[in-house]
């Protein structure tokens, strides 16, 4: 279980889970205290959707999710994707993102700032942005087309080197960039170090095992 430094806050409950951990919802129940019934995770398809609870259900399609309810945990399922979560104490609303390269070039986690903004009223400056391990650049080489899809939707930044020939993007470097371009400030985004390609005893990685195990993001406000 990893705890991102930047979510150390009183309010909120924040965690990555690890393979051992994965995405049980009785195991995310003993983690957090949050009881197994008041754990939501949207269906997701690589989409740019954005649901909010309550509203949403169970059967919800969706790649991103809001609330301001608090004892609510939401969550996301990853393995190699990028798990975001975000908080903003001021406004005491907290979203998980799942941002593969589908998502990013849907530009899902400038689109989540956006609803932030514009419904609850966030400032930038207020947002808290945590993404936990995904496959990074020394490991995640792609199609022309792929890079082409999220470069359109990201801009300019640095999110991929150039390696034998190919391209090798890393996710959480432009999902960064689609943040700060929403005005979020730069140090209020962590990004963790683990690549999930890189260290498969620890993490779930689609990639290396093409195995169908998730580990995932968590946040919700306390009760
Ligand atoms: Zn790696």
């Amino acid at each position: 279980m990893i705890v991102p430094e930047n979510m150390k806050d009183q309010n909120v409950i924040a965690f990555f889970t690890e393979k051992q951990e994965g995405v049980d919802q009785k195991v995310i129940s003993r983690l957090s205290g949050v009881p197994a019934e008041d754990i939501f995770f949207p269906v997701q398809r690589h989409t740019d959707s954005i649901v909010h609870v309550p509203g949403a259900t169970q059967e919800t399609v969706a790649d991103s999710v809001v609330t301001t309810e608090r004892g609510v945990l939401l969550g996301v399922k990853v393995a190699d994707c990028v798990p975001i979560l975000l908080y903003d104490p001021a406004s005491m609303v907290v979203a998980a993102t799942h941002a593969g390269w589908r998502g990013t070039a849907g530009g899902i986690l400038g689109k989540t700032i956006k609803v932030l903004k514009e419904r609850y009223n966030s400032l930038p400056d207020d947002i808290i942005v945590s993404m936990g391990p995904s496959i990074r650049w020394c490991c995640y080489r792609v199609s022309a087309e792929v890079f082409e899809a999220v470069r359109s939707a990201t801009g300019e930044g640095e999110y991929h080197i150039l390696r034998d020939g190919g391209i090798c993007l890393d996710l959480p470097s432009a999902n960064r960039v689609q943040a700060l371009r929403e005005g979020v400030p730069e140090e209020n985004i962590w990004i963790s170090e683990d690549c999930t390609f890189c260290y498969p005893d620890r993490f779930n990685s689609y990639r290396y095992d093409g195995s169908g195990e998730r580990q995932g993001g968590f946040i919700g406000l306390k009760p």
